[in-house]
């Protein structure tokens, strides 16, 4: 054909299922040799379930009131856990009251106010840290169960006093060792881990997959530093996320790459190229491509 190099590399990008912004982009992903990946919706699926309720005994909640309550709070998130949370008060026939100032903080968690009680909903670790009392010893026993079993915690708390514990599973993406391992041959070095969620999680996740380079319980700046910090050293840093908790750093990198299918609008809008094919293995498959193309033009 006629077309020149680099169009025809967007092209075949295309065709691999990712949809690159501008020739630039094409370029640029040639030029990546270091790799951070989000955990959740990167390296597993992003549709992650509900598998455990726990209320706080003597709490006053059992376990249907407690997710109607987390639900009706989460319900105007687009994080995948809210989606979790929400899904399963459907599936169990809960009819979730209204819930009034709604703010999502990203990296962090969700507070509304429902029936007059604030709900706050958000990693354990910064919900629960310093709770003294012995319910809070409770709660720390089945977070840490759960942790390592490789499921994500998230706190309920009602007018500032905690009411239980929710657990999330994710499934691993059946191609995330795969891309781990063509990443790593592709830019001489493991990619790392990048993560907002508990250090037990991300090491389960991380051993799965091959990485052993894991930073986890990561705000969205603090993903941002450890990509500059990286670039600072002369790294060409490839960051591949989802979630809006991502878009900061997806922005700084060398090049950044949004999954398409569960994410988020900001993550979408702020990469550079986002895959459209719920495919992970394109990302290596893009990085390979770019380079080729790039020889043919210089
Ligand atoms: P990741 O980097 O794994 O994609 P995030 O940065 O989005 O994770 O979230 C980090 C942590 O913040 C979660 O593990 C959870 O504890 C808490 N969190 C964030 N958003 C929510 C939410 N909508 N509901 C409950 N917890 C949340
Ligand atoms: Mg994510």
């Amino acid at each position: 054909s006629t077309m020149p190099p680099l169009l025809s590399a967007i092209a075949n990008a295309g065709r691999h299922g990712v949809l690159a912004k501008s020739a630039v982009v094409m370029e640029r992903l040639g030029q990546v040799d270091a790799v951070a990946l989000d955990k959740t919706g990167t390296l597993t699926e992003g549709t992650p379930r509900l598998t455990d309720v726990h209320p706080v005994p003597g709490g006053g909640l059992d376990a249907d009131a407690l997710l109607r309550l987390a639900a009706a709070a989460e319900h105007e998130s687009e994080h995948p856990l809210a989606r979790a949370v929400v899904g399963a008060a459907r599936e169990r026939g809960l009819v979730l009251a209204a819930a009034e100032g709604f703010t999502a903080a990203p990296g962090r968690g969700v507070t509304a106010t429902v029936e007059g009680r604030r709900i706050e909903i958000g990693s354990p670790a910064r919900l629960l840290a310093d709770d003294p009392d012995a319910s809070g010893d409770e709660h720390a026993r089945v977070v840490r169960e759960w942790e390592e079993a490789g499921k994500t915690a998230v706190a309920v708390l009602r007018d500032g006093e905690p009411v239980g514990v929710l657990g999330v599973a994710d499934r691993l993406r059946p191609d995330a060792a795969a891309t781990v391992a063509a990443l790593t041959r592709l830019t001489g070095r493991a990619p790392v881990l990048l993560t907002g969620d508990n250090e037990r999680a991300a090491r389960q996740v991380a051993e799965r997959v091959g990485i052993t380079d894991v930073r986890a319980g990561l705000l969205p700046e603090e993903k941002v530093a450890a990509v500059r910090a990286w670039e600072a050293e002369g790294r060409r840093v490839l960051v591949v996320g989802d979630g809006v908790n991502d878009a900061p750093a997806l922005a700084a990198a060398h090049c950044g790459v949004a999954m398409g299918r569960a994410g988020s609008d900001l993550a979408l809008e702020t990469a550079d190229a986002v895959v459209v094919r719920d495919e992970l293995a394109a990302v290596p498959a893009v990085v390979a491509l770019s380079r080729t193309a790039h020889r043919l033009v210089v």
